[in-house]
């Protein structure tokens, strides 16, 4: 039997954790789905990704307001996938920040990302009706972005490290606390999505800067909390190997199907029962054959082309 196309199958509600990570920081994981998060200012808030409808945002917010209930000035969104950003109105933010790449893969492509990831991973998707239309950032940068968060608190600081998980991703970090929101650059015990991404930049430059900031907590894009160096650094060499691995396998392959079930074996042993790990690869795959074959952006997934690819490699 066929196995049933990306998450569509994936039917089961997940715990969502909300944890404190210092005074005002914090994270809300779910077992593999995607991660958000919020910084406290002296008096607004940034938040961090806004999930994939206002409906599951308004439910993260919920919590949220049982910790604060300050206004939110800032909405930080990582990168411009729909499961991240398209929750956006639910926070009614004054100002919405993204790298300036997002902003131009948004035009280009926001749409067809929209109706690709709904058809992949529909449970995320909590009444997908309440989403208003695609989210468009009001503020971009191309190197980094700071915002001050009044008093005594220091900075959040946003930078780009490079191309990776996507053409615009951004880390958001925090120096005095030394925490990272790494948005899926890093995963923590969860798969890599790279069907839209640059893995040779990904896997050396890119991964190099993140691990450079010397973090001593770091939120993945999925997947626990990385607390301590020692983990910090188990995230970030985790991220680096699957990477290495599928560069490794695809790159001896001879046919795309070859480099699927080449990069399949490889990988499944260690990798195999994280969250989204057969859902992805298929992607994963198809993206990186293009890459090593000159490819150099990555072709727009369509919910058609999501078909095509499954059924050609995930029998
Ligand atoms: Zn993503």
């Amino acid at each position: 039997m066929a196995r049933p196309f990306a998450s569509s199958a994936d039917l089961g509600e997940k715990r969502q954790s909300l944890e404190v990570l210092a005074e005002g920081v914090y994270a809300l994981t779910a077992e593999g789905d995607p991660n958000v998060g919020a910084i406290e200012g002296e008096d607004f808030l940034v938040c961090f990704e806004a999930l994939a409808t206002p409906v599951a945002a308004r439910e993260w917010l919920a919590r949220l307001r049982e910790h604060t209930d300050k206004p939110i000035r800032y909405l930080v969104l990582s990168h411009y996938h729909a499961v991240r950003v398209l929750g956006a109105s639910a926070f009614g933010a004054e100002v919405i920040v993204t790298h300036e790449k997002t902003r131009e893969l948004i035009a280009e492509r926001g749409e067809q990302d929209w109706a690709s990831e709904y058809a992949r991973m529909p449970r995320l998707f909590r009444e997908p009706a309440s989403i208003p239309g695609l989210t468009w950032p009001t503020a971009t940068f191309s190197d980094r972005f700071t915002i001050d968060l009044g008093g005594t608190r220091g900075d959040l600081v946003l930078h780009h490290c490079g191309r990776g998980h996507t053409e615009g991703d951004l880390v958001a970090w925090l120096p005095r606390q030394r925490i990272m929101f790494a948005g899926d650059l890093v995963e923590s015990q969860a798969a890599l999505y790279t069907g839209d991404a640059f893995h040779r930049d990904w896997s050396s430059a890119t991964l190099d800067r993140v691990a450079a900031f010397g973090a001593h907590t770091l939120v993945g894009g999925r997947g626990a909390v990385a607390r301590g160096e020692e983990a910090v650094a188990a995230a970030i060499a985790q991220t680096r190997d699957f990477l290495a691995v599928m560069l490794r396998e695809v790159g001896a392959a001879g046919s795309l199907e070859e480099a699927f079930r080449r990069t399949h074996r490889a990988l499944a042993p260690q990798y195999g029962s994280w969250p989204i790990f057969e859902h992805c690869l298929p992607f994963n795959v198809s993206r990186l054959w293009d890459e090593l074959h000159g490819v150099e952006r990555p072709r727009i997934w369509t919910a058609e082309r999501d078909r095509e690819v499954w059924d050609q490699l995930q029998t």
